[in-house]
């Protein structure tokens, strides 16, 4: 789904990403980890084309990333995604729906597209608050909206930035648990996260990063090398 090859990026004269290579197979869950500051969040947008290699080369879907249109096969969930929906007056059934548009540019929504939207709240479990205020949810309620959104989109690709950080233990666990279930149907998903547990028990495979890749592979592996300690030992503060 997506390749990255020697793929750097610079903000002005900082270094973030270095000549990083790996690809996401279809089907992958793929846990992406590494410090704060480590280009995490940089990294995945490059990999959604939102912002352009300095050096090296992005292909999503076999596309160079920037040219992507994005429509209707990728979904993104950024980092502040909780914190930006807080003021949302629409509501979660109105959200959901947008993952509809690139197909009905004039807002005019047929009866297929009433069911996807029916279906994708029933997914996530969220038909119950159809009609509320998204600013007026829980954070874990949030994040189950934006993930209905792809799924009404019906979105192969899925990635998500730190989507759990403002939940408790057992919302968390159940969000967890809903990606499993997306990504046990088909879906391509790349996740973000700081908790390393969630990553080896989840994923299928993983990629740790400061500024440049430390290791990807098996979460099996990963556990066993010492790529871990070694990329959140690396000091990373740019002189
Ligand atoms: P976190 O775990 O805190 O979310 P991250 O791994 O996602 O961190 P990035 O957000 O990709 O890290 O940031 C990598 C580096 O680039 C950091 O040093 C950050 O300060 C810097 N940075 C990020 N965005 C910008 C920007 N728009 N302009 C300048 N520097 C930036
Ligand atoms: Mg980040």
């Amino acid at each position: 789904a997506v390749s990255l090859h020697d793929v750097s990026f610079s903000y002005g004269d900082l270094s973030v990403v270095d000549d990083v290579s790996f690809e996401v197979q279809e089907g992958d869950f793929l846990g992406l980890v590494g410090p704060n500051g480590s280009g995490k969040s940089t990294l995945l947008s490059l990999m959604l084309g939102l912002q352009r290699p300095d050096g090296g080369d992005v292909r999503l879907f076999g596309e160079p990333a920037h040219e992507f249109e994005h429509g209707e096969r990728v979904a993104y969930v950024a980092q502040d995604a909780t914190k930006t929906s807080r003021d949302m007056p629409i509501t979660v059934r109105e959200v959901v729906r947008m993952g509809r548009y690139p197909r009905n540019l004039f807002g005019r929504f047929s009866a297929a597209d009433h069911a996807a939207v029916d279906d994708a709240l029933d997914s996530v479990a969220i038909d119950d608050i159809a009609d509320r205020r998204v600013g007026s949810l829980s954070g874990g309620q949030r994040q189950r909206v934006f993930v209905a959104r792809a799924l009404a989109a019906e979105a192969e690709f899925l990635a998500l930035d730190e989507p759990t950080v403002a939940l408790d233990a057992e919302s968390r666990e159940s969000f967890y648990e809903l990606l499993a279930d997306l990504n046990d149907t088909g879906m391509t998903i790349v996740l973000v996260e700081h908790d390393i547990g969630v990553v080896t028990a989840r994923a299928s495979r993983v990629a740790c990063l400061n500024k440049r890749l430390y290791f990807h592979g098996a979460p099996d592996d990963f556990v066993e090398s010492d790529a871990l300690s070694a990329a959140y030992g690396a000091n990373q503060r740019i002189i």
